[in-house]
């Protein structure tokens, strides 16, 4: 199918983002350089003259995902341009699929390049070819961070800011450590000039993210007071009306780090920090250097210096070698830890990782752990959204929401609604009725609310108050 806009060398790109925060982050970086090329962001591969793929490794699903959307793609778009970068791609080779494939550094380059090899084809009828990093997929040993360039807008509300690459950590089961390499933090003053860019855009909330988030300025010789820092400085910049941290890792939070984050006036009491297991067994056959009493006492340091901070967390199950008592030992950690939300993972041997050379697990023992652990989590989110039931929350309006949803179907239709998130990163939807005279919400606005229902963890608001100034217009 002859695309019209070849002859006037604008072009269209597409984005496939797989996984994690940085990879979303990454891929919208990619998508403003092409905009900035004069590109035009489409959804679908049949309209697009390029096509990009953000790839992840963090189990086998995740890869088997990507060459998928690959084949899919060269089926749907077979004229298109077809480019792979990020974890998995930097860990396998190219099938022969692609047109250009990288990994985890390079990235800019690659898209550059693979533009200019579209626009010297166009007309041409045939994509560009060209796979040179394809046989050289294996560990990343990257030295420097790869600045992307400070992102001015995003297109979720809540925008995420990069802030390191890799990590320096050694958890056997990981194929992220080798994907991504050593770790690379990023230049603060790109950090808090791209903050100034994406408030000034409107975005309220700032989400900061990396592999290993907690290990900020670790390969700069500083300790995770660095962190502490820089999210002071974020705080002090004008139209901030709240900042998140993404997942930590427990290794580096240290009762400093706690007591600093404290005093942070921003700072969204919600704390992600992945667990993995409850057994001191495994967390050591692991390699996470961190025992199961370390973690508790980090929470307790939390639980101290936050009013009711919500804890969050991932667990594995069917590590190799974890026996029914060190499944029990996670199961009653989370328990007495009470997390607001559990994220479980059943174990994926990754290739190149010590673990994967161990004897596996049954995949029945996985699903049926993974299943307890489940209800577990189920319970124990509901005990905590019931926590919340008529008190007041901070609500970001992110999504305005249709008819079907179900606040819609409770209020009726003379309600606005809109979905967002609180503070304690619970999911609400926040109504709007029409005869209120009150000021009507907006996307992207930050508003006090009151919970006046729950559909088990869905709070369901009333608001209240805009919490700071209207959004730019
Ligand atoms: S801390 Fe462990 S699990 Fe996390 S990225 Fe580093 S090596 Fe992987």
């Amino acid at each position: 199918m002859k695309n019209p806009d070849r002859e006037q060398k604008s072009f269209s790109y597409c984005l496939h983002s797989f996984g994690c925060k940085s990879n979303a982050y990454e891929s919208e970086a990619i998508g403003q350089f092409y905009a900035g090329q004069g590109g035009r962001e489409v959804q679908t591969n049949a309209q697009a003259d390029i096509i990009v793929f953000n790839t992840c490794t963090v189990t086998a699903e995740a890869g088997r995902k990507a060459r998928q959307a690959l084949r899919r793609a060269r089926k749907e778009a077979p004229e298109a341009c077809l480019v792979v970068m990020g974890c998995y791609s930097q860990l396998e080779a190219d099938e022969g699929l692609a047109d250009f494939w990288a990994g985890t550094d390079g990235r800019l380059a690659l898209a550059q390049e693979a533009l200019a090899s579209y626009k010297a084809n166009q007309g041409l009828g045939s994509p560009a070819r060209n796979i040179g990093q394809a046989s050289q997929a294996g560990p990343q040993k990257a030295q420097a961070y790869e600045e992307l360039g400070q992102l001015a807008q995003q297109k979720e509300t809540r925008a995420q800011i990069k802030i390191a690459d890799g990590c320096n950590q050694h958890c056997t089961y990981c194929a992220i450590r080798l994907a991504r390499g050593p770790l690379r933090s990023r230049d603060r003053e790109d950090i808090l000039a791209e903050a100034r860019q994406l408030l000034a855009a409107g975005h309220r909330e700032l989400v900061l993210t990396a592999t290993n988030i907690t290990a900020f300025e670790a390969d700069k010789g500083r300790d995770s007071l660095a962190l502490a820092e820089l999210l002071a400085a974020l705080a002090d910049l004008p139209g901030l009306g709240r900042l998140r941290l993404g997942s930590l890792e427990p290794q580096a939070i240290s009762q400093d780090l706690v007591a600093a984050l404290g005093k942070n006036p921003k700072l969204c009491p919600h704390f992600h920090i992945s667990l993995q297991s409850g057994s001191d067994k495994i967390l050591k056959l692991m390699g996470r250097g961190h025992s199961q009493a370390d973690y508790r006492a980090i929470v307790e340091a939390l639980r101290q210096h936050f009013p009711n901070p919500a804890i969050t967390t991932d667990i594995m199950v069917g590590f190799p070698g974890e026996s029914e008592e060190d499944f029990q030992a996670s199961y009653d950690f989370a328990r007495e830890i009470a997390f607001a939300r559990i994220h479980i993972f059943r174990y994926s041997p990754r290739p190149h990782t010590p673990a994967a050379r161990l004897p596996q697990l049954e995949e029945a023992v996985k699903k049926d752990r993974a299943d307890r652990l489940e209800a577990l989590a189920q319970e124990l989110a509901a005990s905590n959204a019931a926590k919340y039931l008529g008190r007041e929350v901070e609500v970001i309006l992110e999504q305005p929401l249709g008819p079907e949803s179900l606040v819609q179907a409770q209020k009726g239709e003379d309600s606005l609604a809109f979905s967002g998130y609180t503070a304690h990163y619970l999911p609400a939807q926040v109504f709007f009725s029409k005869q209120d005279s009150g000021s009507q919400g907006q996307q992207g606005q930050l508003w006090w609310a009151q919970v006046e229902d729950l559909a088990g963890e869905l709070l369901i608001c009333r608001p209240l108050d805009l919490i700071g100034s209207p959004l730019p217009a």
